[in-house]
């Protein structure tokens, strides 16, 4: 069985990276940073997703000397030149504040119309070896902004983002729906047979 380190606490992030690498790796097993107590969290200095996931990845193969999977995603909104960006999680100046973040968002495009509100999630999902090697996927996720947020489900900026060609948001769709058309499940599905070649 070979390990993999993910380099997140989120459970939900490990098993969905777990089930996607099943299809191509079967005796794979993912483990998160709770195994290791003593990696320090890194420092997001990055100004792209793509940089920011390798400064994770790197981080966590040098120090556990295994093959490490990060990823680091966002929201770019068209009319903003992709803004919040690598900045989604702190946009509103409290890192973390999904709903302080939400709301400067709409406040911010009040007076945008809805022919000019394209937005997507983004994500990068890089892979690092121990020995200094990287590979880096991309995914997205396309929609457009509401004007007020709908739905329950997910994280973040999910209830602002109307899935494109659906009437759902993305905080309508059920975890599995949404992994099946996110930006995390195509960089993930993207990265899984480079991961498989590099690791046989
Ligand atoms: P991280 O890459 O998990 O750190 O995500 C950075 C930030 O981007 C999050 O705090 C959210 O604000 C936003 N974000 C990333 N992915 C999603 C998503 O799937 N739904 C909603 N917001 C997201």
């Amino acid at each position: 069985m070979s390990r993999i380190v993910l380099a997140t606490r989120n459970a939900g992030k490990i098993r969905e990276l777990e089930t996607i690498l099943r299809a191509s790796l079967p005796d794979v097993e993912v483990v998160g940073l709770g195994e290791f107590p003593d990696l320090e969290d890194v420092v997001e200095s990055g100004v792209t997703f793509e940089a920011n996931a390798t400064l994770k990845a790197s981080y966590a193969a040098r120090m556990t000397n295994l093959p490490a999977v990060a990823d680091d995603s966002g929201l770019a909104v068209d009319v903003l030149g992709g803004a919040p960006g690598v900045f989604s999680a702190r946009w509103s100046g409290r890192h973390g504040d999904d709903a302080a973040n939400l709301r400067l968002l709409l406040d911010q495009l009040a007076d945008v119309p809805d022919e000019h509100r394209g937005a997507r999630f983004r994500c990068a999902a890089v892979l690092a070896l121990p020995g200094g090697t990287t590979v880096c996927r991309e995914g997205d996720f396309p929609g457009t902004l509401t004007r007020e947020p709908r739905g329950t489900n997910g994280f973040g900026y999910d209830p602002i983002l109307q899935v494109e060609g659906r009437t759902r948001t993305a905080a309508e769709l059920s975890a599995e729906d949404k992994n099946a058309i996110s930006h995390r499940g195509k960089a993930f599905r993207a990265l899984a047979p480079e991961i498989a070649r590099l690791l046989a």
